[in-house]
Order: structure tokens, then C-alpha cells, then sequence
């Protein structure tokens, strides 16, 4: 049994964008947090690092502006979509910018790490040793963490909820992402993501400050083991450089990752709160994945406030999945439009028809903006895309 001595602390799992975020609203609160990471920051982690404006005022309304938090950003315009010599040009008026993740993650820790009763533990995984009814005592090494509400922040692999017993299948054509950093040698680049379609998928180079930019890599495994592990890396970066008429340098090697497809797990388990990437995915190529992370983050606060404050906490666990699914309803149906454009052959020839139609610029617009629900969910009956969510275990 799990007795109440820790009554009011929370343990948060992961201090990635999701688990600083709940912490940040927690600890505003004057809730004590324990904050974990098997990671030591600041730490690179593998992304698009393109950021909607829907993200930013998740961080804004945070009092965490990108501006407030000190990280350099570059706005973007849109997508510049290649193939071969041919481009296609997809606006996005909204806001979108190129942020550095290492920056971005260790900020928002930081800002995470001001309470003085907020205990961060970083450098070592955290293993679930009991749970019950959310109340729950967690090993960090040699020491156990005792709370009264457990969030689970630690990403799309989850150890955690594998190791509660929850299982995370692998989608049938699962798609693989890598990212590296690197920096113009000469040229500049527009302040567009460029997106090449390559044989088994695309690659993207997303602008940042400085004349760095980010490179990530999404589609079939052969694809991005090829980018991880250095092989024919060099043809694709001619490709890129002639095709732009730059020249480039690599700052650092393509981090592996696993699936990024996996879509819904579930936003509870066993009484706890499962935010960010552990409870939903979305694929990359809509850039949804930080804004879905901070904005679970800041309504999981929310919510485990509410249930810290009762009793009976099942209340507060059925409000956080039911308003986190009312706001991911319409961006699911999109980003499933935009991952089957990108990653089909059929979708691919479609894209010229999308532009010229003006579609895909709305489309991509819609789910980086932070007003255009109700037009996101015309264009997703529009086009008869399933706005359903996929069924998942809670
Ligand atoms: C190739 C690629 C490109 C992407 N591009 C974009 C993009 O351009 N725009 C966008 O918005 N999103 C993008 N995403 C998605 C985005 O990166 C994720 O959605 C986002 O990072 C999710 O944040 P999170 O906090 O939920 O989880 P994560 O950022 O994955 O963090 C999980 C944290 O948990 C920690 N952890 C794991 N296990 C344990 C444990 N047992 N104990 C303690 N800590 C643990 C990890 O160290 C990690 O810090 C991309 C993803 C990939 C893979």
C-alpha cells in the first residue's frame, strides 16, 4: 500500500517539452513536483524543429514567448516542395517558425526548475515500483520518488506505459524519422522548410538562425538508416546543393529514432496522466508533435490541479482526455491528410492538384494556426478524410 505522507506531490516522467510544461504550470501553482529525465541537459533529440504558431502561444501563454525565453527563431513562409528540378510553393501565413530544440528543451526546463519546491532529477531513468488509482512510487537509481498523481511525459517509445503493461503496436507500414544539425557554408537558404521527395520518403530542411538550419529525414527504414549511418549521404547532399545552388556542412550525425506514425496510445493508464508523444503522435510532416506536447502539458497542469483538490480524481482524468481530444479532433484528420500525401505515390501526384486548388496551402495553414478549427473541419469533410480517432486503450 502507498501510504499518503507524499499527499500533493506529482512525478512527472520525462522533461521534455510535455513533462516542462506540466511542470511549469504545477509548480505556478505551488504544487510540489519531481521532475524526471533519463537524459542530461541540454540534450539533442530528434525533430523537424519546425514550430506552429499554435505551439508558440501554448509558450506565450505560458510566459514563455520564444522571445522571453531567449531562443533564436526564424520565421518561415511556407514549404518549398521539390522533386527532381520541380518545386512547388505551399504558403503558411500563420507563423510557423524554425526554433533548435536544444535551446527550446532547456529553456523551458529551466523556467520548469524555478519553484523551490520542484525537485528535478536528471542523467537517470525513472521505473515505475507501484501505482494505484494514479498515487504511485517511482525509483530514480537509488532513491524513490512517493506522489499522489503520476504524469507520464517520456515520449513516443514510452518504456513507461510498456512497462505498465500497455501495448504500443507498431503501425503496418511503420515510417522512420532522423534529424541533424547543419550550417550554410555558402548561399543562403529561403525561409522555407524545403521539402525533397526522394525515393522512400523526404527530406527536409528546416531554416534556423545563423545560417544553421536543420535537416530531418522521414519514410521507409531503408531510407533513414541510409542518412544514420552515413551511406550515400553524399549524393543526396549534391542533390540538395545543386538544386539550391549552396553549399553545406553537417554540425552533427543524424540521430536515430523509431516509428513516428504510431498515432493514439491512450490519454490515461492506470489512473495516471499520459501526455505529449507517449499519448499521440502525429506525423512529422504536419509539424503538429511540440504543439501537442505543450498544449497537453499546460491542460494536464490544469487537470491534475483539479484532481489533487477531490477525493475521487477520475473526474479530472475524464476531462483531460475528453478536452485533449477536442482539441486534437480537426489536426488529426489534417495531419493524416498531409502524412498520406507526403508518404504515397498517389498522394505525390496529387500535391500539384492541391496547390493549384489553393488546398494544400489552407490545409497547412489550418493546422499551424491557432483559429481555424471550424475551417479545418470543412476541409477535412471536404476532402473525406476520417476525423474519428483510432481506437486506443485508456
Ligand atoms: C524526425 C522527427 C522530426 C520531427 N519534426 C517535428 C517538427 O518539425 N515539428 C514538430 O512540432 N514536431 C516534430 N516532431 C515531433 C516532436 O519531436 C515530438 O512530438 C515532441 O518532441 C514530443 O515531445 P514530448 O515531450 O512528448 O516527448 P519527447 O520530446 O520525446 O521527450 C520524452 C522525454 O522522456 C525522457 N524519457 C524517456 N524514458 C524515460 C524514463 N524511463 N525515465 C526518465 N525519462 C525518460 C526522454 O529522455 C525525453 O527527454 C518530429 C519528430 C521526429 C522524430
Amino acid at each position: 500500500m502507498i501510504n499518503d505522507a507524499s499527499k500533493e506531490r506529482v512525478i512527472i516522467v520525462g522533461a521534455s517539452l510535455a513533462g516542462s510544461m506540466a511542470a511549469l504550470a504545477l509548480g505556478k501553482a505551488g504544487v510540489p513536483v519531481t521532475l524526471i529525465d533519463k537524459e542530461r541537459f541540454p540534450r539533442r533529440k530528434p525533430c523537424g524543429e519546425g514550430l506552429s504558431a499554435r505551439g508558440q502561444a501554448e509558450l506565450a501563454a505560458a510566459g514563455c514567448s520564444l522571445g522571453a525565453l531567449g531562443c533564436s527563431h526564424t520565421k518561415l513562409a511556407g514549404y518549398r516542395i521539390f522533386k527532381g528540378k520541380r518545386s512547388l510553393l505551399i504558403p503558411e501565413r500563420s507563423g510557423l517558425v524554425g526554433v533548435p530544440r536544444v535551446e527550446l528543451d532547456q529553456s523551458l526546463l529551466e523556467q520548469a526548475a524555478q519553484f523551490s519546491s520542484t525537485r528535478i532529477m536528471l542523467g537517470q531513468k525513472a521505473v515505475i515500483h507501484e501505482l494505484e488509482g494514479g498515487r504511485c512510487v517511482v525509483r530514480v537509481g537509488d532513491i524513490e520518488e512517493r506522489g499522489s498523481a503520476l504524469v507520464i511525459a517520456d515520449g513516443s517509445a514510452s518504456p513507461t506505459l510498456r512497462s505498465l503493461g500497455m501495448s504500443i503496436t507498431t503501425p503496418r507500414s511503420p515510417r522512420l524519422g532522423t534529424s541533424s544539425a547543419w550550417r550554410l557554408t555558402r548561399g543562403t537558404l529561403d525561409p522555407y522548410v524545403h521539402t525533397f521527395l526522394v525515393p522512400g520518403g523526404e527530406v527536409y530542411l528546416t531554416p534556423l538562425a545563423d545560417g544553421r538550419f536543420n535537416c530531418s529525414v522521414l519514410g521507409s527504414q531503408d531510407l533513414v538508416q541510409r542518412f544514420v549511418h552515413d551511406r550515400a549521404l553524399s549524393l543526396h547532399v549534391e542533390e540538395i546543393s545543386d538544386t539550391l545552388g549552396i553549399a553545406i556542412s553537417r554540425e552533427y550525425p543524424f540521430l536515430s529514432c523509431g516509428a513516428i506514425n504510431t498515432l493514439y496510445r491512450g490519454a490515461t493508464c492506470r489512473g495516471a496522466f499520459v501526455i505529449g508523444d507517449a499519448c499521440e503522435t502525429f506525423d512529422p510532416c504536419a509539424g503538429f508533435g511540440m504543439t501537442h506536447a505543450l498544449m497537453t502539458g499546460r491542460l494536464v497542469g490544469e487537470c491534475v490541479l483539479e484532481a489533487l483538490g477531490r477525493s475521487d480524481p477520475r473526474t479530472a482524468l475524464v476531462r483531460y482526455k475528453r478536452d485533449r481530444e477536442a482539441q486534437v479532433r480537426d489536426v488529426r484528420g489534417f495531419t493524416r491528410i498531409t502524412a498520406t500525401t507526403m508518404g504515397s505515390r498517389i498522394g505525390r501526384m496529387s500535391l500539384p492538384f492541391l496547390v493549384a486548388s489553393g488546398l494544400a496551402g489552407t490545409v497547412s495553414e489550418s493546422v499551424h494556426s491557432p483559429n481555424h478549427a471550424s475551417l479545418a473541419r470543412r476541409l477535412v469533410s471536404l476532402v473525406g478524410a476520417s476525423v474519428v480517432p483510432r481506437a486506443g486503450t485508456s
